[in-house]
């Protein structure tokens, strides 16, 4: 689902790439001839625009690139003169090891779209490094170059904003970026396929490498309306949002989190148990990392409210400013809110809308820790400076504490990793920073996270949240 992180471990599966240069030439050279981004379940056909670029290998580092943004309802073209990128034989940036396309994966299912009955990912095609030749890095938004050089120029904002952050690690492994992975599931007959498309993904560990993806557009979501006139590697905050699990993922090198049940007494006791779905550690980690990266990606866009508006599924959803979804429910960590966790269905209201709030999922369970956190965050700064730059770097510098405070309790493996474990570390930091009078601060704290406020620990700064 959307903008997922994912750890996926393929170094097992060798391709053997013949090592002679005549072999290896060959073997670039049917990749690059043809459209081979070109598929009935694509919207476009995607395409290699400089394909001598790539097959000569005579690259050129840009003095100008021209790149595509889709903010505030709207996309504009951006041309950015000396951008920080190098191509030397493949193109990397600040924050970029290396810029990679033509990966094909491939897996067979006996039924495909479910998971569970999938098996047996192997590479087809591994990546190559992808070039630039022009000194004007101007492509069209459909080629491969198009698309490395938009989404590459989304990954410097993330990594420039993040070294900006008091905290922040100036050894941050740098990631890979892949453009356009196709990664296919087959039916064992033949007969159906899918391809992962309509998403972007970070993967902690892709054949021991930190990689974000940025897979193809799909025509069902074409036909369907969806991202009408942009893509989503357009979108800064999608791209960014996946630079942010990188980041929570170096400031916390936790073991994976356990798949024991999770039985919250004090949620579960009205849920009859017909209703309800088993809840992981995994599953709490998976929320609480959503709505880190949310964060991220809110605070290195400039935590303007309203930048996400018209992108279909996140617009006012994962807007951390935004106190509502699209039902107007509001993104609070109330108790109905945490009982909805629990639940098999959800949703409050049954719908396949993805713009409306469905709780049993990470991303909207994620986008009320978000809201929660950022207004919490921002009632802080408001104490710390008038300057807005420096209330930015004050919430920044707030998330990599928590980050850094979770990786310390998941290193423990002591204790479940619940809501209330995992909230408190940035909650004290606020409490204990003295940024907001007492009264105001338990005022914020009962509003905002209202289900778990006594399990949070401070009760002694507001006695209020003692348990009746
Ligand atoms: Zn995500």
């Amino acid at each position: 689902m959307w903008f997922r992180l994912t750890s996926i471990v393929l170094s097992l599966i060798v391709v053997s790439i013949g090592c002679s240069n005549e072999t290896s030439v060959r073997e670039r050279d049917e990749r690059v001839i043809g459209d081979v981004y070109s598929d009935d379940l694509l919207s476009d056909n995607f395409f290699m625009e400089d394909r001598e670029c790539q097959l000569t290998g005579i690259a050129q580092t840009p003095t100008s690139i021209v790149t595509r943004s889709m903010q505030f309802g709207s996309l504009t073209e951006i041309k950015q003169v000396n951008p920080g990128f190098n191509v030397a034989r493949v193109l990397t940036a600040p924050g970029i090891a290396e810029t990679t396309y033509g990966t094909r994966l491939a897996r067979t299912c006996l039924d495909v779209g479910n998971d569970a009955t999938c098996q047996g990912k192997k590479i087809i095609a591994s990546s190559s490094p992808l070039s630039l030749c022009r000194d004007e890095a101007s492509y069209s938004r459909q080629s491969v170059e198009g698309i490395a050089v938009t989404s590459a120029a989304h990954v410097v904002t993330a990594y420039n904003f993040y070294q900006s952050i008091p905290g922040s690690k100036k050894d941050l492994p740098l990631i890979s970026l892949n453009i356009l992975p196709i990664d296919m599931d087959e039916a064992v007959d033949g007969e159906k396929r899918a391809i992962k498309t309509d998403n972007l993904s970070y993967f902690s560990d892709f054949g021991g490498k930190p990689l974000i993806a940025i897979y193809p557009k799909s025509r069902s979501a074409a036909l369907q309306g969806k991202w009408n006139g942009f893509y989503l590697w357009e979108v800064p905050w999608a791209v960014i949002h996946e630079f942010g699990h990188h980041v929570m993922s170096v400031h916390q090198p936790a073991p994976q989190a356990s798949s024991s049940s999770l039985h919250d007494p004090s949620t579960l006791s009205t849920i009859p148990t017909s209703s309800r779905r088993i809840v992981r550690e995994s599953d709490v980690v998976d929320a609480v990392s959503e709505g880190f990266a949310d964060l991220f990606a809110h605070f290195a866009t400039g935590a303007k409210p309203g930048q996400l508006a018209g992108v279909d599924c996140v617009a006012s959803k994962r807007d951390p400013s935004s106190k509502f979804f699209a039902n107007m429910e509001a993104k609070l960590l109330s108790r109905e809110v945490l009982q909805q966790f629990f639940l098999a269905d959800g949703t409050s209201s049954g719908t396949t809308d993805c713009n409306q709030p469905r709780y049993n999922e990470p991303h909207t369970m994620g986008a009320s820790i978000a809201y929660s956190v950022n207004a919490l965050f921002e009632a802080a700064a408001i104490g710390v400076s008038q300057d807005e730059f420096i209330r930015l770097q004050f919430k920044g510098e707030q998330l990599l504490k928590w980050a850094n405070e979770i990786g310390k309790i998941r290193a423990q493996g002591t204790g479940t990793l619940n809501f209330p474990i995992l909230i408190t570390p940035t909650i004290k930091n606020i409490r204990d920073g003295q940024y907001l009078p007492t009264e105001t601060f338990c005022q914020k704290v009962g509003e905002l996270f209202s289900g778990i406020k006594s399990q949070l620990g401070v009760e002694d700064t507001c006695p209020e949240f003692k348990a009746q």
